[in-house]
């Protein structure tokens, strides 16, 4: 390139302390950005690399690669795109270990949960290359003689990927994988809290010899590199994860440039206890979905609503299982509650339980602090947190914490239980725990969420079933499945006549 604007390292270079880009198949770095530090949150002495706050240049690199390798990626048959799929799944499988542990490093979670990270990235590349043999079109009879009608899958061309930290392998390999089975090219940008899982997550498609220019990755802050994505003139499709303020803007700047957009973005998930609930599994459920991954999961436990004739002996439980949590190092053994992510988050979720106890004025039952003893102290950690008393009006009822604080709500019914469930800015995830089939199955009727639990936490996704929100959790797609399909491709309908003269439809046929 004229000018080099920036320093390549070659294709096979891996640099372990910078977090390069990959554009056309080549490792780089544009030189003069200034570097963002990604650090362990667990404890920021140990600076993992830096990043590159890629500016919009590399980011129309990265297009242009993109753009051209898409017409050879578009004619390679399903199958063959499958092969590489299917050997990134393998490569993974074999570095999962590795893996794991940079996940635990890079944003904390504790290393079963880095480890599954990496494990729903292998599922979904089995997932995604079935589909290379699959991705079924239909046919359908003519209203007319001697002729055919058929539809199939056509990819949308060139897509921006923009994932966030808390699923660092998971959530580039959803979006990922469906948009290469589907013969897109892409442009990846991951959070920047989380660099080092994109490169790996993209090392394991270059090792598993993706052509050169399929998938690019840039790093880079959100306002800029995020930004330069959004507006870029040549993307055909931004998928996004993260946050539902910056959701809208991706989605009404990719509507004003006419792309096309998934959005995947907040959740106030809640789990009702209703007075018959086995309430053990209950507490497990509670226990698992609000403090697991320091409740920065989208699908996140926050309200526990419980029946009142169960609710004084629930809150018992939840406060004396909050109070046990085992906090610190994911590395550590035993660990359930890692760090917040940043200091900036964490600053937020303190601000939140701040609110909940002045502003709104609920009971705060245990936690509701930062924990900075000992092994902790050079760390994001905030004590597992209850709210009792909390009602409907409150903010820390309404709004997305993204912190292990858990509110509780007492309800007298089962309606009124699944009214407060609803009532909510968003729709993605819900639970219920009760014995009685009836109520089991009215809950499922009446609750308004992408996914519901009967008996089990909010948590717990599996790659191969729809994976979304209603309300303002997204703008109506659910990713992987068979619908992730739907969001990376275009259908194409094609009849056939073969009467060898000009057949009109509703005209020639009429009554
Ligand atoms: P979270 O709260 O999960 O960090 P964000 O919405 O801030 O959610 O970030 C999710 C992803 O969106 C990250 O990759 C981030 O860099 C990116 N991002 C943030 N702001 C913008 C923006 N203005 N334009 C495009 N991407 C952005």
């Amino acid at each position: 390139m004229a000018g080099a604007a920036y320093n390549t390292y070659g294709k096979g270079a891996y640099m372990s302390d910078r977090a390069l880009n990959y554009i056309g198949g080549e490792w780089c770095w544009p030189d003069g950005a200034a570097e963002i530090p990604c650090v362990n949150p667990a404890d920021t002495r140990d600076v993992i690399c830096v990043a590159p706050d890629s500016p919009a240049e590399e980011v129309s690199r990265a297009v242009a690669a993109a753009r051209a390798a898409y017409p050879a990626w578009k004619r390679t048959p399903p199958p063959e795109r499958a092969k590489i799929i299917t050997r990134a799944g393998q490569i993974m499988a074999e570095r999962k270990n590795a893996m794991g542990a940079l996940v635990t490093r890079e944003c904390g979670k504790p290393l079963p949960e880095g480890l599954g990270d990496v494990q729903e990235a292998i599922d979904m590349a089995h997932l995604a290359a079935g589909e290379g043999r699959r991705m079924h079109g239909k046919t359908a009879p003519s209203e007319l003689p001697d002729k055919l009608c058929l539809s199939f899958r056509e990819p949308k061309g060139v897509c921006g990927l923009i994932t966030p930290w808390n699923f660092p392998v998971a959530i580039p390999a959803w979006k990922g994988l469906h948009a290469l089975i589907c013969g897109n090219t892409i442009v990846l940008k991951p959070a920047e809290d989380t660099p080092m899982c994109g490169v790996e997550f993209v090392r394991a498609l270059v090792d598993a010899g993706v052509p050169k220019g399929v998938v690019n990755l840039v790093h880079g802050s959100g306002e800029v590199t995020g930004k330069a994505i959004v507006e870029h003139g040549d993307i055909d499709l931004v998928s996004f994860t993260g946050s539902t303020q910056t959701g809208c803007y991706v989605a009404s700047t990719c509507g004003a440039t006419g792309k096309g957009v998934s959005l995947e973005c907040g959740g106030k998930n809640a789990q009702i206890v209703m007075d018959d609930a086995n309430l053990d599994l209950a507490l497990e459920g509670a226990t698992w979905g609000a403090f697991g991954t320091a409740g920065q999961r989208c699908t996140a436990t926050s309200r526990l609503i419980v029946h009142e004739k169960v609710h004084d002996a629930m809150v018992e439980r939840i406060v004396n299982a909050a109070k046990n949590v085992k906090v610190g190092n994911g590395m550590d053994d035993g660990v359930l509650t890692g760090p917040i992510i940043n200091e900036t988050q964490m600053r937020r979720v303190l601000e939140y339980i701040r609110i909940g106890r002045d502003d709104d004025g609920a009971t705060l039952a245990c936690g509701g602090e930062r924990m900075s003893d000992g092994a902790l102290a050079h760390g994001w950690f905030v004590r597992p947190t209850v709210f009792t008393g909390v009602t409907r009006g409150m903010r820390i009822f309404k709004e997305e914490i993204f912190g292990p604080v858990l509110s509780v709500v007492k309800v007298g019914s089962l309606d009124e239980a699944v009214e407060t469930l609803n009532d909510c800015a968003y729709g993605l995830s819900s639970s219920i725990y009760t014995q009685d089939v009836n109520a089991a199955m009215r809950a499922m009727r009446d609750i308004e969420a992408g996914i519901v639990y009967i008996n089990g936490p909010t948590i717990g996704a599996e790659v191969h079933m729809p994976f979304g929100g209603v309300k303002g959790t997204g703008n109506g797609h659910r990713e992987a499945a068979w619908t992730g399909l739907d969001i990376f491709s275009e259908w194409k309908t094609v009849y056939v006549d073969y009467s060898g003269k000009l057949q009109r439809a509703q005209i020639d046929n009429a009554e």
